[in-house]
């Protein structure tokens, strides 16, 4: 199987989809168990969104945390099925009823973006529209020798269509391409764009002399459905009172107001997408309808403005894939138990990470959001000082970690309870997965695969 099977009889097996921050804590809590667990990953490595959702500027916690998955997967009684994708590759179905599994847990985190509300946008996706999922992936694979995926251009003048944090992520990855761009065409080469990053535009330009408006730039514009102050970049406090509340809504303006001015983008608020302007079959721009707020509810008036752009990019939210055998209720599936993330018609099935958050970002994540303060989010959007950015992304990913703790807490106890697997059904397990491996060409230790598909 690989250089990690265990010598001790296993109580139980279990297979795992997706092995990053969730799957990789439950992976690991199980094999301390003495269960045999199978992992596997749609990806060559088993990052997930530390890879591919959080932009690379985030370095540190970045390293860290692949380092803590590493250690996690690279144990006695962990196998590792790479580039394997279930629903695809391999049936949820057979997983969870043929091959012999103890239990299957879901930890394959919210990958599919949220659909952009206007007429026929899928057809105009990779023509002038794009979501942020496969944007931020591509993003943080540019140079990457190991990467197959798109390659997308950032342009000015673009359209950025969100208002949580990984809108504000986009925003920030597209205006500093093209301020990177303007600038190599008047000879300024500026290459470090993760220092780019940490000073901003304004002051970078101003080292070399420049102004914003001295690179001609039409700049981009961040359109929201709602207010500054209602952006989700701050979970709202359960029970706030009215004068909670105000400090919160003060909070998410002060936090946009300071990535618009060191990112030198604009924001439409009040603005819903309505459609998409089409010449020559590419994207020309969208058409936004001006909408009134009343309470929460948003009113439509007779407004539309026109935005002229090339380029859109849709950042509305991440949700779950669906899985192919497995029903949806919405956007979500429907969990009958949300602590384990348990399913009707399957038993053996648990789920942990954001799958079960129904959302990927971080203040979904987290157990306790309304705890995430002012001075967290301005630190993790690269606001504050760059010395305490480290100690903050680490807070904020404590957060997010303990909460798979405890869902892997949870898990093994439910399995441990599960009757132990037989030996028939543990060689069908085995010999399943070792076909898989040898099918992605998996040879090896998990260390050596992950030399193989690193670097
Ligand atoms: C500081 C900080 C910043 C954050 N910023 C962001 C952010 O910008 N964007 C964001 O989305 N989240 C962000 N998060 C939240 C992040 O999504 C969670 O912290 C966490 O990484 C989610 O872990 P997960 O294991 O549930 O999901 P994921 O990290 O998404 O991992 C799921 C894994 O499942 C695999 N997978 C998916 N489908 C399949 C399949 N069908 N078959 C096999 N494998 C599959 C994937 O390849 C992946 O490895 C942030 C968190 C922190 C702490």
């Amino acid at each position: 199987m690989s250089s990690s099977q265990s010598s001790a009889v296993p109580s139980h097996a279990v297979a795992i989809i997706g092995g990053a921050t969730a799957g990789a804590e439950v992976a690991d809590r199980l094999a301390k168990a003495g269960v045999e667990v199978y992992v596997l990953d749609q990806n060559p490595r088993p990052y997930g969104k530390i890879e591919d959702g959080l932009p690379r500027w985030h370095s540190a916690l970045r390293n860290k945390e692949y380092a803590n998955i590493r250690e996690k997967l690279d144990q006695p009684g962990v196998h590792f099925l790479p580039n394997t994708k279930v629903g695809k590759d391999v049936s949820f179905d057979a997983l969870a009823k043929e091959w012999g599994f103890s239990a299957v847990v879901l930890a394959c985190g919210a990958w599919r973006d949220r659909p952009l509300p206007v007429p026929n946008a899928d057809d105009y996706v990779g023509k002038g529209l794009l979501y942020q999922n496969p944007f931020i992936i591509a993003f943080n694979h540019k140079g990457d020798p190991h990467y197959t995926g798109e390659h997308y251009e950032s342009m000015d003048g673009a359209v950025v269509v969100g208002g949580g944090l990984a809108s504000i992520d986009v925003a920030k990855v597209l205006s500093l391409e093209v301020a990177q761009k303007a600038l190599a065409a008047r000879g300024h080469h500026v290459e470090d764009l993760e220092e780019f990053e940490k000073k901003g535009i304004p002051k970078q330009l101003e080292e070399l002399g420049l102004k914003y408006e001295d690179l001609g730039l039409k700049g981009l514009t961040l359109l929201y459905r709602r207010n500054p102050e209602d952006m989700p970049l701050m979970a709202e406090p359960p029970d706030a009172t009215p004068e909670r509340m105000e400090k919160v809504k003060a909070s998410r303006k002060k936090i946009l107001e300071k990535a618009m001015e060191k990112f030198c983008f604009t924001f439409e608020g009040l603005s819903a997408p309505e459609k998409l302007i089409i010449e020559e079959g590419r994207v020309a721009g969208l058409v936004a309808r001006k909408v009134r707020q009343e309470g929460k509810k948003l009113v439509p008036t007779d407004e539309l403005n026109e935005y002229r752009t090339p380029l859109i990019v849709s950042s509305i939210g991440s949700i779950p894939e669906p899985m192919p055998g497995l029903k949806m209720n919405g956007e979500l599936f429907p969990f009958t138990d949300w602590d384990l993330g348990r399913l009707d018609g399957y038993p053996n099935v648990f789920s942990a990470g954001n799958v079960v958050t129904g959302k990927g970002n971080i203040i979904a994540s987290r157990k306790h959001a309304s705890q995430i303060g002012e001075h967290l989010v301005e630190q993790f959007l690269g606001l504050g000082d760059p010395a305490g950015r480290k100690a903050a992304e680490e807070e904020l990913f404590e957060g997010v970690a303990s909460k798979a703790r405890a869902q892997a807490e949870g898990i093994a106890k439910a399995v441990a309870a599960a009757p132990r697997i037989t030996e028939a059904a543990l060689t069908e397990v085995r010999r399943r997965a070792r076909v898989q491996q040898d099918k992605v060409g998996f040879k090896g230790s998990f260390s050596d695969w992950i030399a193989k598909v690193s670097g």
